[in-house]
C-alpha cells in the first residue's frame, strides 16, 4: 500500500532534519518573546470560507472538506492564520496581554496536483504578531523569517519581494480602475484571468501568464492608488529594512493569494527551484480578527513552506543517523535483572544503546554490534550471569575485559569523561 497522493511518509533519517529546524525555529523566535501555538487540525469549514475569501484557489479548489458523522462541514486546515485568528477570539487572548506574538509548526492540507515542493499534506512554520499596527511590527516579523533562513543557512539563496496593497477604501478604486482597463485587453488575457476579471480581479496582478503580464505592466499601478498612512508605513519598512542590510525587490504586483491582507504584503523567494520557489509568504492582516467576529485587532505574520525549504537544506545538512556507539549481546533472558539493572545505569549517564532483540547465540550478536559499527558490545551470557559480571568488548581494538556488575557505573563514568 503506498501513502495516498501527494502525502509523504517522514523517516527517521528526515525526521532529524525537522527536528532541528524545531529547534532553530524555538530558539530564534523566542528570543523574541514568540510563544508557540498548536491549534486543532480540523476546523469549521466556514472559518476559511469567510476569513480566506471566496474566488481564492484555496476555496474554489483546494479544500479537504467534509461532513462529520453529526453533519457538520468540517475542513482540513488549508492554512495556519485563520485558526490563530480564531483561537485568539474563542480564548480572547487580547484581554490577557496587548500584544500576542504566537508561532506555529504543523501540516496543512490543500487539493493540489502534487509536484516537487508541492504536496497535498504539507507543513508550515509560521509566525503572527498580533496587536500592534506599527511598521516596526512589520519588520520584527520580517527580520525573523530572514533570521531563520540565515540560521538554517541558505543565506544568498533567497530573495524578499515586498509590496504595500494598502488599505480596503483605496484597494475598491484600484480595482474599479484595473478592472476598466483590463476589459478593454479581456480577449488577450489568459483563460484563468479571464475568470477572475469580475471575481477576483486582484489576483489576475498574480498571473504567470507573459502575455498578461505583459497588458499589466503597461496598466494602473496599485502603487499610484495608495495614500499617505499606506506609504508612509511602506517607506518606513523598506528604511528599516535597509538598515538591517535585508536586501529586498519591490514588487509592484505582488498581492498574495488571500484575501485578508492589507498594507504590507512579502514573499521570499528562492532562486534555484523554479515552479515552486516561493518558500515564505505573509503580510499584514488588520481586519481579520473582527472579520471572523473579534474585536478590531490589527496582525501581521507569516508562512514557511517546510518542504520547499529542505529541498534547500539539503545540500547544507548532512543526514546521518547518529548509530548507538553500545550494543547489548545477551542469551539468557529468563535472568531478567541484570539486563535491567545495566540499562537503567546507561540511561542514567544518557549512554546511547541498542539491546539486541534477537534469538541468535552471543557470536551472532557481537558480529551483529560490528556490523553496526558499534564502538562497544556489552557481553552478557551465562558466565556473566552466573557471576553477576559483564564482558566490555571493544570492537575496534578487539580487547575486552570483564568487570563486576557493581563496579559498572563507575566504568561508565570513567567512559563518559574520556
Ligand atoms: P503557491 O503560489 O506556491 O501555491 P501559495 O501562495 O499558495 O503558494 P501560501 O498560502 O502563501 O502559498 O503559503 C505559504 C507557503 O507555504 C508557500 O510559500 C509555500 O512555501 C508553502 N506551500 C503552500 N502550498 C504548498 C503545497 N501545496 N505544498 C508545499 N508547500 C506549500
Ligand atoms: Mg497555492
Amino acid at each position: 500500500m503506498q501513502p495516498l497522493r501527494g502525502t509523504k511518509d517522514i523517516l527517521p533519517k528526515e525526521v532529524q532534519t525537522w527536528q532541528s529546524i524545531y529547534k532553530i525555529a524555538n530558539d530564534i523566535l523566542s528570543i523574541h518573546n514568540y510563544q508557540e501555538v498548536r491549534t486543532p487540525i480540523i476546523e469549521n469549514t466556514e472559518l476559511f470560507e469567510r476569513s480566506i475569501g471566496n474566488f481564492t484557489d484555496i476555496i474554489n479548489k483546494e479544500m479537504y472538506s467534509f461532513n462529520d458523522q453529526g453533519k457538520r462541514n468540517i475542513t482540513l486546515r488549508p492554512e495556519g492564520t485563520a485558526s490563530i485568528a480564531r483561537a485568539c477570539i474563542a480564548n480572547k487572548l487580547y484581554t490577557q496581554q496587548s500584544i500576542n506574538r504566537l508561532w506555529y509548526l504543523g501540516p496543512m492540507f490543500r487539493y493540489e496536483r502534487p509536484q516537487k515542493g508541492r504536496q497535498r499534506q504539507f507543513h508550515q512554520l509560521g509566525i503572527e504578531c498580533i496587536g500592534s499596527n506599527m511598521p516596526i511590527a512589520d519588520i520584527e516579523v520580517i527580520k525573523l523569517a530572514t533570521d531563520i533562513l540565515n540560521k538554517i543557512e541558505c543565506n544568498n539563496e533567497y530573495l524578499l519581494e515586498i509590496n504595500s496593497i494598502g488599505n480596503l477604501n483605496e484597494r475598491e478604486i484600484y480595482k474599479t480602475n484595473l478592472v476598466k482597463y483590463l476589459k478593454r485587453y479581456e480577449h488577450e488575457l489568459d483563460t484563468d484571468s479571464k475568470k477572475r476579471i469580475n471575481k477576483n480581479p486582484l489576483r489576475i496582478l498574480d498571473s504567470k501568464n507573459l502575455k498578461t503580464q505583459e497588458i499589466l505592466h503597461n496598466g494602473p499601478k496599485l502603487k499610484e492608488y495608495l495614500g499617505k498612512a499606506s506609504l508612509e508605513h511602506f517607506n518606513t519598512i523598506c528604511n528599516h529594512l535597509e538598515y538591517l542590510n535585508i536586501k529586498y525587490k519591490i514588487n509592484n504586483w505582488l498581492v498574495r493569494g488571500l484575501d485578508y491582507y492589507n498594507y504590507t504584503a512579502f514573499e521570499i523567494k528562492t532562486k534555484n527551484l523554479n515552479q515552486q520557489n516561493t518558500i515564505c509568504g505573509g503580510g499584514r492582516y488588520d481586519n481579520l480578527i473582527e472579520q471572523l467576529g473579534g474585536p478590531c485587532i490589527p496582525a501581521v505574520g507569516w508562512a514557511i513552506g517546510l518542504e520547499r525549504l529542505i529541498i534547500l537544506m539539503q545540500k547544507n545538512l548532512s543526514q546521518k543517523v547518529k548509530q548507538s556507539r553500545i550494543y547489548i549481546a545477551t542469551q539468557n533472558f529468563d535472568t531478567v535483572d541484570i539486563i535491567w539493572d545495566i540499562i537503567h545505569i546507561l540511561q542514567e549517564y544518557q549512554v546511547k544503546f541498542e539491546l539486541d532483540l534477537s534469538n541468535n547465540n552471543l557470536s551472532k550478536q557481537i558480529r551483529k554490534a560490528n556490523q553496526l559499527k558499534a564502538k562497544i558490545c556489552l557481553i552478557i551470557g551465562e558466565n556473566e550471569i552466573r557471576d553477576k559480571s559483564i564482558t566490555i568488548k571493544w570492537l575496534q581494538t578487539r580487547t575486552q575485559q570483564t568487570i563486576k556488575i557493581s563496579n559498572f557505573r563507575k566504568y561508565i563514568r570513567y567512559l563518559k569523561k574520556n
